[in-house]
């Protein structure tokens, strides 16, 4: 196959990349480079199947040729990306979804939409299955993203009823692993560049907010299970086991083996951040019989192995 990646300098597209090229396809990477990095791809120059093309998205997309897959997974998405690109977030739900279904429906493809657990807001159902409706705040500080991938989901559903095309949805819970962005802000990055500098972890608010933390190559496997399935409605792809904030911080700091603790970070809880967020992972077993295998202590050990490589300190 021949498959277009959007977001494909990104942290979980750059991996999507790696896995379609290892399974022998052809793979096109398309990112405008505003949160992803050329950095994520860089081992792949020189690979001949595989293409970089700089573009954003959000503007009409030209890609020569045949695609058989569109994997649209551009956009912002740690909160203080989106809330330093809140317009671009938007559009990158809206007119990026519409371009990029656009393309696959000229090309006959498959689309695959990354959508997310932030679709339900702060939920007041726990956990959260694929039939509940959310609770958002449009007018919120998140809304520019939950609303626009709200949206985006809205558009493949009207593109797979009206034009029959073959799409999928994959709702992503907190991912993390190598190439994230060590300044992303968000909490994996966070803890463990202060781990790893010796320094306290930063609770915002009390700390007793929850998620569900899931390594890169259990999400990979997911997207991958659901793309070869022909299963349409949206399925969920996280992990179960649910950690309190305060918690994580615990956990990252023995596994970096950081004897800083932790501080309370008194005003840094961004406005609606969900007091809880946890995956029902039921439909994903049943339709793709996908399981996640990657222990949290595991994974944060090969997360914490990359950053100390990228800062140069000492394995
Ligand atoms: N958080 C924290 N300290 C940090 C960064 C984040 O306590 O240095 C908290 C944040 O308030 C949220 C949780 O960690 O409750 C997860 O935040 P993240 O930005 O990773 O993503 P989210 O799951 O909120 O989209």
């Amino acid at each position: 196959m021949r498959i277009l990646i959007t977001g494909g300098a990104g942290f979980i597209g750059s991996h999507l990349c790696d896995r379609f090229l290892q399974e022998g396809h052809h793979v096109v990477a398309m990112d405008n480079l505003i949160t992803g990095s050329q950095d994520n791809i860089a081992h792949l120059a020189g690979n001949p199947e595989f293409e970089f093309i700089y573009h954003d998205v959000s503007n009409f997309i030209h890609v020569p040729g045949q695609v058989n897959a569109v994997l649209h997974f551009a956009s912002p998405a740690s909160p203080i990306d989106y809330l330093k690109y809140p317009i671009q977030t938007l559009k990158v739900g809206a007119l990026g979804t519409h371009n990029a279904l656009g393309l696959a429906r000229a090309k006959g493809a498959c689309f695959l939409l990354a959508s997310t657990s932030e679709v339900y807001g702060d939920p007041l159902v726990h956990p959260q299955p694929e039939v509940y409706a959310g609770n958002v705040d449009p007018v919120g500080p998140r809304g520019v993203y939950d609303e626009a991938k709200r949206y985006a989901e809205a558009l493949v559903m009207a593109y797979h009823r009206q034009h029959a095309m073959d799409t999928r949805i994959v709702r992503i819970f907190n991912t993390y692993g190598p190439r994230m962005r060590l300044d992303d802000g968000r909490v994996v990055p966070n803890f463990i560049g202060q781990a790893i500098r010796g320094e306290a972890l930063t609770i915002y608010g009390d700390g007793s907010q929850t998620r569900c933390f899931q390594f890169i190559d259990d999400l990979v496997e997911g997207v991958c299970r659901l793309l070869r399935s022909d299963y349409v409605d949206p399925v969920n792809i996280g992990t179960t086991r649910e950690v309190s904030v305060l918690e994580f911080a615990r956990i990252v700091n023995k596994v970096a083996g950081n004897d800083a603790g932790t501080v309370y970070a008194v005003g840094s809880r961004i406005d609606g951040d969900p007091q809880t967020r946890k995956p029902d992972t039921t439909l994903a077993a049943d339709v793709l019989s996908w399981h996640p295998q990657t222990e949290l202590e595991d994974g944060l050990d090969r997360t914490i192995r990359y950053f100390r490589a990228v800062l140069r300190l000492p394995a």
